[in-house]
C-alpha cells in the first residue's frame, strides 16, 4: 500500500494524532492558511490507514442534503442516493469537510450527533439512523485567517473537534516538500523560499494571505519547465496575490531585491 502513499512531509507530531484520534473515534479539526498541506495530510493519513476517503469542498450553498444525500430521479422512479458523508459512515470511511465554515447552518445539525459519542447519522428522509462503524471518521479544515464575524465556528460546534494548527512548513520542510513535488533542485528552491518569507512577512500590511506552499509548487514546476525567473514568480507568486496595482508593484520590489 505504501507504494501508493501520497507523498506528505510532516511538521511535527501531526501524523501521530491524527491516527491516535482515528482509533479512538475522535473527530479532528485542522486550522491553518490556505496552500499549506491540509488536504495531502489527510489523503496520506487515509491512504496509511487503509480509508476511502470522501472529500468535500464547502461552500455557501451546501445544504445539509449535499452531505447526507437525496431522491434522484431516474427513469421515471425515485431512487435515493447517498452523499459523500453517508457513503464514508457505510463504508467506514473518512470524511474531510473542507473550509467547513462556509458551509449553510444546517450542515452543523446533521454534524452534531455524529461528532460525540452518540456517532450516529439520522437520515429523516429514508427514515434510517446509521451508526458510524469504528473506521469511521470525520475531519474538518478551516482557515482562521479568513474568518469574518459573521462565518466563525460555533464553540459547540468547535468543541466537539480535537483540534491541530497547522501553518507554512518550516523553510527547510517546504525547500523538501517544493523539491520533492516540482523535481526542481533544492539549490534552485532555495531562493523561492526566501521570497516567501519575505512575501509573507508582509501579510497584514497588504495581503489578506501569504504566499502558499502550493503556490511555490507551482513556481518550481515552471521553473522546471523552462520558464524564466522573472515571469515565473511574477504569474505565481505576484499576481494570485493582488489584483491592485501598487500592491503588485510592492511585491515586484520584494522579488527584485532577490532576483
Ligand atoms: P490546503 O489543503 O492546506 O489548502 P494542500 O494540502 O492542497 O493545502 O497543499 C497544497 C500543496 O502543497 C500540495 O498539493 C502539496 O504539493 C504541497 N504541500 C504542502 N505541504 C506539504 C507537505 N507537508 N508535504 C507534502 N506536500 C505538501
Amino acid at each position: 500500500m505504501s507504494e501508493s502513499l501520497p507523498f506528505y512531509l510532516p511538521q511535527g507530531n501531526e501524523c501521530g494524532l491524527f491516527e491516535l484520534a482515528w482509533r479512538h473515534h475522535l473527530p479532528l479539526l485542522l486550522k491553518g492558511p490556505t496552500g499549506c498541506g491540509k488536504t495531502r495530510f489527510v489523503a496520506h493519513m487515509a491512504a496509511k490507514l487503509g480509508r476511502s476517503l470522501f472529500t468535500v469542498s464547502c461552500h455557501d450553498d451546501l445544504t445539509a442534503a449535499d452531505l447526507t444525500g437525496r431522491y434522484l430521479l431516474k427513469g421515471g422512479d425515485t431512487v435515493w442516493a447517498d452523499g459523500p458523508l453517508t457513503s464514508a459512515v457505510r463504508t467506514g470511511g473518512i470524511c474531510y469537510l473542507d473550509e467547513v465554515v462556509e458551509a449553510r447552518k444546517d450542515v452543523t445539525v446533521v454534524l452534531h450527533p455524529l461528532t460525540d459519542d452518540r456517532r450516529i447519522l439520522p437520515l429523516e428522509r429514508t427514515g434510517e439512523m446509521l451508526s458510524a462503524p469504528p473506521e469511521f471518521m470525520l475531519v474538518a479544515s478551516y482557515n482562521p485567517g479568513y474568518q469574518n464575524v459573521l462565518k466563525q465556528l460555533k464553540p459547540s460546534t468547535r468543541q466537539r473537534f480535537v483540534a491541530i494548527e497547522f501553518d507554512f512548513p518550516a523553510p527547510d520542510l517546504e525547500r523538501k516538500v517544493v523539491a520533492e513535488e516540482s523535481g526542481l533542485e533544492e539549490g534552485r528552491v532555495q531562493p523561492l523560499i526566501l521570497l516567501a518569507q519575505r512575501l509573507r512577512a508582509l501579510k497584514g500590511l497588504d495581503l489578506e494571505e501569504g504566499v502558499s506552499t502550493r503556490l511555490l509548487v507551482y513556481c518550481a514546476t515552471l521553473l522546471q519547465a523552462g520558464l524564466g525567473i522573472r515571469e515565473a514568480v511574477q504569474v505565481t507568486m505576484i499576481e494570485p496575490l493582488s489584483d491592485d496595482p501598487e500592491v503588485k508593484a510592492g511585491l515586484e520590489e520584494v522579488a527584485k531585491a532577490i532576483f
